[in-house]
């Protein structure tokens, strides 16, 4: 099933500023929120789908790496099929208090069941950079990465934030010329979390979390390309209180390869022949990401002859189909003759056959790959 473009689900233009992303956002949670349409599994999935839309949109890295690669960059790594990137309801609901500004008015049976307007912790994003070669580009590949990660140590104890008794909000009436007003803002005591920490073990932070080493298996798709990044949801930090936890970034990064270069989801090779080959016509063999393959060298092969090998070169992280692997023929000139060689190749200097013709193929490189795609 394609999935619909980020912008086009919230109804914004790609310019739009982070101000407009957010409005176009609100005014669709009001208006496909559960409680306004309760048994209505369509809006259910649009306030999904504008809450996924505005998770990224709203996160400048996020959006960056949308605008550059599209779904495929957002693609998730922990189920390990299609495009899961998918927020369920509690991430939603903790995504509101930015949202609605968390003053509640109006708002407050958003709380998610019985959360009150307590703010849920969030853990921060995590970013780690994995390198990957050009054979596991081909095939994706399981990697299992150490990643230290702040997480809740055992034993932290907690209860209600005495400030705040546990709301999370502090509420302040002011007298104004229009009379009282009552404001009410985040509690700085507890965050809006709505707890205290009342113990935890030493080597803790405030919140009693700890830094740890974590095993993350990442699950990363064939033809991904080099400053690609995958986010792992919530396999970032972790938050104190049963709060959600941050996203792992995971940036690409492709190594060189001694045979090839990538241009795309195709590879080319430089293939080295001597002149007798070209000018008798032999067979080479080429190297593959998986194997090799012989291609014939006519007789009379130019130097910069491009033979294509179709489907031999990567496969394309959001669309169907290989790449091609594009051979480059270089014809190697020889440095070093014996007396013997020499004189052979003199008897054939003057021979007319081996003047090079004057209406030869004037065309470059990129010309002639271009030949070959049109
Ligand atoms: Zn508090």
């Amino acid at each position: 099933m394609a999935k619909r473009d980020y912008y086009d689900t919230l109804g914004v233009s790609k310019s739009a500023s982070s101000s407009e992303i957010k409005k176009a956002y609100r005014k669709l949670a009001l208006k496909y929120h559960p409680d306004k349409n309760p048994d209505d599994a369509g809006a259910e999935e649009k306030f999904k789908e504008a809450a996924e839309a505005y998770e990224v949109l709203s996160d400048e890295t996020k959006k960056q790496q949308y605008d550059r690669f599209g779904h495929a960059g957002m693609r998730g790594a922990a189920g390990g099929g299609g495009g899961g990137h998918h927020m369920n309801m509690e991430d939603i609901f903790s995504q509101f208090g930015d949202i609605f500004g968390g003053g509640g008015g109006g708002f407050g049976g958003f709380g998610g069941g019985g959360g009150g307007r307590r703010r849920r912790m969030k853990g921060s994003d995590l970013r780690i950079k994995v390198k990957l070669t050009l054979e596991e580009v081909a095939t994706g590949a399981k990697k299992k990465i150490k990643v230290a990660k702040q997480m809740q140590a055992e034993g932290v104890e907690h209860s209600d934030c005495h400030q705040c008794n546990g709301t999370g909000q502090i509420r302040r009436v002011t007298n104004t010329i229009l009379g009282a007003m009552q404001t009410s803002s985040t509690c700085p005591s507890c965050n809006g979390s709505g707890y205290s920490i009342t113990s935890k073990p030493s080597g803790t932070d405030q919140w009693g979390m700890k830094r740890e080493e974590q095993v993350v298996t990442i699950d990363i798709p064939s033809g991904v390309e080099d400053g690609m990044q995958l986010n792992v949801r919530g396999e970032g930090n972790g938050a104190p209180i049963g709060g959600v936890a941050g996203d792992l970034l995971v940036v690409i990064e492709v190594l060189k390869h001694d045979a090839f270069q990538r241009n795309g989801k195709n590879l080319h090779h430089d293939l080295y022949i001597s002149f007798i080959d070209a000018t008798l016509g032999s067979s080479a063999q080429i190297p593959l990401l998986s194997g090799k393959a012989k291609i014939k060298v006519e007789p009379g092969t130019q130097s910069g002859k491009l033979v294509r090998l179709r489907g031999k070169g990567l496969p394309s992280v959001d669309s169907y189909g290989n790449g091609d692997l594009l051979v480059n023929i270089n014809v190697w000139t020889p440095k070093n003759l014996t007396k013997e060689e020499r004189k052979t190749l003199e008897s054939l200097r003057e021979s007319s056959n081996f003047q090079p013709e004057t209406d030869h193929d004037e065309r470059g490189f990129f010309d002639k790959v271009n030949d070959l795609f049109s």
